[in-house]
């Protein structure tokens, strides 16, 4: 995988998945823009990138919020001059049943975790679009293909990713840009260490690889779609779930 001189931003980079993402990619000389809403940990995270040698920048972003999505790929463009690699990865969870949701809670899980990549998208693909090449990945979920109760903002928030990817791969093939998704299973990240622990064990029970999956599981797959190497494969998902679901 030749990365070399690549620009990428990493949404929701700060921690979890989305730092594991933007490590991994700094580990193959990408250069990259960590953006979450969380400073402190944005902060931690570009010091510990740029340890590996490449230029690392950090930015406090809301994702769903246009105007700080706008002032985000501006700076981009002043620090980098070009995006090579849009991770849409920030996300939240607002759970409950159905009737209890709260509409503002289905709201903000759906700005936060849709309209970020509608938003983001369009600013990336402005410059994609110039250079005639880039790589969005966008992080979906297994509860968007099986449902999940008291996700129905959350499933269907990452189901939407899913048919907005596969838009943005019609719509931009002929410039270069490859849109793809990776929808991770349960990964152990703070926002699964807030389960309960029964909670827990019952859903290894219905995962056949016996385990949650890891940051890096899920960070590999995004690294290769995020790739040259992947030039041919666009509108796709990667499911990365241990055998959850397939
Ligand atoms: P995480 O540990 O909670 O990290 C998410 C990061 O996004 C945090 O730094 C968070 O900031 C930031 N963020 C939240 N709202 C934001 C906003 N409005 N604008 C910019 N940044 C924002 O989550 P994770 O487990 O790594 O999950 C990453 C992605 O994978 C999410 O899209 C999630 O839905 C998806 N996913 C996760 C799992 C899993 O099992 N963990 C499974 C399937 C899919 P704060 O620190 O302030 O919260």
């Amino acid at each position: 995988m030749d990365f070399k001189g690549q620009v990428a931003i990493v949404t929701g980079g700060g921690r979890g998945i989305g730092r594991a993402i933007a490590e991994g990619l700094a580990k193959k000389g990408v250069n990259v823009a960590i953006a979450d809403i969380n400073l402190d940990a944005v902060n931690e995270a570009v010091a510990a990138i740029a340890a590996l040698g490449v230029k690392a920048i950090g930015i406090q972003l809301d994702v769903s919020n246009s105007e700080s999505v706008k002032k985000t790929f501006d700076d981009m463009r002043r620090e980098f001059n070009r995006i090579d690699i849009l991770i849409n990865n920030a996300g939240i969870t607002k759970d409950n049943l159905l009737i209890r949701m709260k509409e503002e809670d289905w709201d903000s899980v759906v700005n936060i975790n849709l309209k970020s990549v509608f938003l983001c998208s369009k600013e990336a693909i402005k410059d994609m679009s110039k250079q005639r090449y880039g790589r969005i990945v966008s992080i979906s979920s297994v509860a968007a293909f099986m449902g999940n109760a008291g996700q129905a903002n959350y499933s269907a928030s990452k189901a939407g990713i899913v048919g907005l990817t596969k838009t943005i791969a019609k719509e931009y093939a002929s410039r270069g840009i490859t849109a793809n998704a990776v929808a991770p299973g349960f990964i152990k990240t703070a926002m699964t260490d807030v389960l309960p622990e029964n909670v827990k064990e019952e859903m290894i029970k219905l995962i056949p690889a016996g385990r949650f999956g890891t940051v890096e599981d899920v960070a590999n797959a995004v690294i290769f779609l995020a790739s040259p190497d992947s030039d041919y494969i666009t509108g796709h998902v990667i499911h990365v779930n241990g055998g959850m679901y397939m």
